[in-house]
């Protein structure tokens, strides 16, 4: 009889399995949760995180990525929320906190409508629409900008810097970003091309964050190979080689007999003979600083000290092409090659001790293609800080200049949105309407939550704020340092478009993803469990 049929198991009995709206609910309700830890961080007036690891090392931070990487989260959705954070650090550098915060907000509003009986598919359709019709609205309402427009530059600068640890210096700090990417920045078929990979950011604890400066070259985190070599060279004519420059292996390939000490005489003399002529051919060469990425026999490197040259050895790749870069030398695979047109320049190579720890710093390169931020500050947790700071900055500046395009921040984007997204609303119908309108309520997550943080009361302003956006005012934004709405282009608070254009992206990507999820079966290891719910 049919009802009488065994049970058919298709997953071990320690499985996990949660369907339907639990599924929802449960990965909804992990995804909230993230984003309302890193929502109090967001904007200048925003707080910082203390972040202890399991061995006591601590982390003060308000960077999102950085938060959310440190509290190795488990839940499956929380994971994607953080992949969110990842990609918007991969893709522009800043801008963290707003993907997931906007990530949080868009799985908040379609639980609302699921509650409503909105089908998940149909809001996803409605997002997704809902993003798109965001991408033409940025791009229309954005400005244009060039690398002339210094002012603007230093005011993106200045505002990824905005109530970091950088913020006493971030004048001193903006500046500086601006040169080295001015310094770095290729042009290939009438394209931009700036790999921030070419400023290089080394970090000395001991004097003020105003301390900081731009070196015109690469600080290398290596000491002179030989004491009674020089500690300061001037005019540095720089060989990048990288190959050994040693006897090559003779231990292990050569078999020879000797029988008689005269033998063995000649044998210790010719390997010298052979060491020195690799010193001898550096002389020969014209360089007196000598960069190699293996290692330096002890006789090449005495040698080479007798010739009053400078030499570093295991110099990391990158570093070897970021030296190439500063100095315009070429890299030498095979030292027979070495000539005087293959060195590069640099106007000091010098020892310097930085931290208790030599450093090597190769500075005053001619238009160099690589450079290096030497950033300062009292203390490592201010150094650090600091460090994460100005990579936001380079982000910022870099993509605006990559796509010549910028908005102002301060939530007034955000706002303009939203109310072009309810127009673009009004002409759909049914069900998607509902999606688009949640979207774009959404996105209001931004100022509202700046006007929070600021510890001003955010639904009287929210309307004072939409409202002026129906007069007009595309930048009408908050100035969380007032409490009052005031035009963000000429507040300063300018961000490349990017930032927009990709928190969005991601965000929806991700709301949708998880929107998409019915089912979570999960082995008994990694069975999902609903993570803290507290404040954190
Ligand atoms: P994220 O990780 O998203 O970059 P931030 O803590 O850097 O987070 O905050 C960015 C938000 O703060 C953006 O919405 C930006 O427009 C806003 N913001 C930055 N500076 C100001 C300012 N001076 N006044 C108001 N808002 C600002
Ligand atoms: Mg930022």
């Amino acid at each position: 009889m049919a009802d009488q049929q065994q049970p058919i198991y298709i997953l071990p009995e320690s499985a996990m399995r949660t369907r339907g709206r639990d599924a929802q609910r449960n990965n909804i309700a992990a995804a909230k949760i993230v984003a309302e830890t890193v929502r109090t961080t967001l904007g200048p007036k925003g707080m910082d995180k203390m972040l202890v690891d399991s061995f006591g090392g601590v982390t003060i931070t308000n960077d999102g990525v950085t938060i959310l990487e440190e509290m190795q989260i488990e839940h499956p959705a929380a994971k994607m929320l953080v992949e969110v954070a990842r990609t918007q650090e991969n893709e522009v550098g800043d801008g963290t906190t707003t993907a997931v915060v906007l990530a949080g907000e868009l799985l908040k509003k379609a639980e609302d409508l699921i509650d409503k009986e909105v089908h998940p598919t149909v809001i996803a359709k409605g997002y997704r629409i809902a993003a798109d019709k965001a991408q033409v609205i940025l791009y229309n309402m954005s400005e244009k900008i060039t690398i002339n427009d210094d002012t603007t530059l230093r005011n993106i600068a200045m505002t990824a810097m905005t109530g970091k640890a950088a913020e006493s210096a971030k004048e001193k700090l903006a500046e500086l970003s601006i040169r080295a990417i001015k310094k770095i920045i290729d042009i290939e078929d009438h394209q931009l091309k700036i790999d921030l990979e070419n400023i290089k950011l080394e970090k000395s604890v001991g004097a003020s964050i105003e301390d900081s400066e731009l070196i015109e070259g690469i600080i290398l985190d290596k000491e002179k190979v030989h004491p009674s070599m020089p500690r300061l060279i001037k005019n540095a004519k720089v060989a990048l080689i990288d190959c050994a420059l040693e006897l090559k292996n003779t231990e292990i390939e050569a078999k020879i007999s000797i029988t008689s000490p005269e033998q063995m005489q000649s044998f210790l003399n010719k390997e010298e003979e052979i060491l020195k002529r690799i010193a001898d051919k550096i002389y020969a060469s014209g360089a007196n600083v000598v960069f190699c990425q293996k290692g330096i026999d002890d006789l090449v490197q005495h040698y080479l000290a007798k010739y009053g040259i400078y030499a570093a050895r295991r110099i990391k790749q990158s570093d070897m092409e970021k030296l190439s870069r500063a100095t315009k030398a070429r890299i030498i695979t095979n030292l027979e090659d070495l000539s005087g047109k293959d060195l590069g320049a640099a106007g000091i190579v010098e020892e310097v001790k930085i931290n208790d720890e030599e450093m090597t710093f190769v500075k005053e390169c001619r238009n160099p293609k690589a450079v290096t931020m030497l950033i300062k500050g009292g203390t490592q947790h201010v150094v650090d800080e600091t460090e994460r700071a100005i990579k936001d900055a380079l982000g910022d500046i870099s993509a605006a200049l990559k796509l010549g395009r910028v908005v102002a921040g301060a939530g007034s984007t955000e706002t303009e949105v939203a109310r072009n997204l309810r127009k673009f609303a009004n002409t759909l119908s049914g069900r998607e309407q509902l999606a688009v309108l949640a979207f774009a309520e959404a996105l209001e997550i931004i100022p509202r939550t700046l006007a929070e943080n600021s510890g001003i009361d955010p639904i009287d302003l929210l309307t004072a704020l939409k409202q002026k956006h129906d007069e007009g005012k595309k930048w009408a934004g908050i100035d969380v340092f007032t409490g009052r709405i005031a035009d963000s282009w000429k507040l300063g608070v300018i961000e490349p478009l990017k930032i927009k254009t990709q928190a969005i992206k991601s965000a929806t990507e991700v709301a949708i993803m998880i929107l998409r999820i019915d089912d979570i079966i999960a082995s008994k290891e990694t069975k999902p469990q609903m993570p803290y719910q507290g404040e954190m």
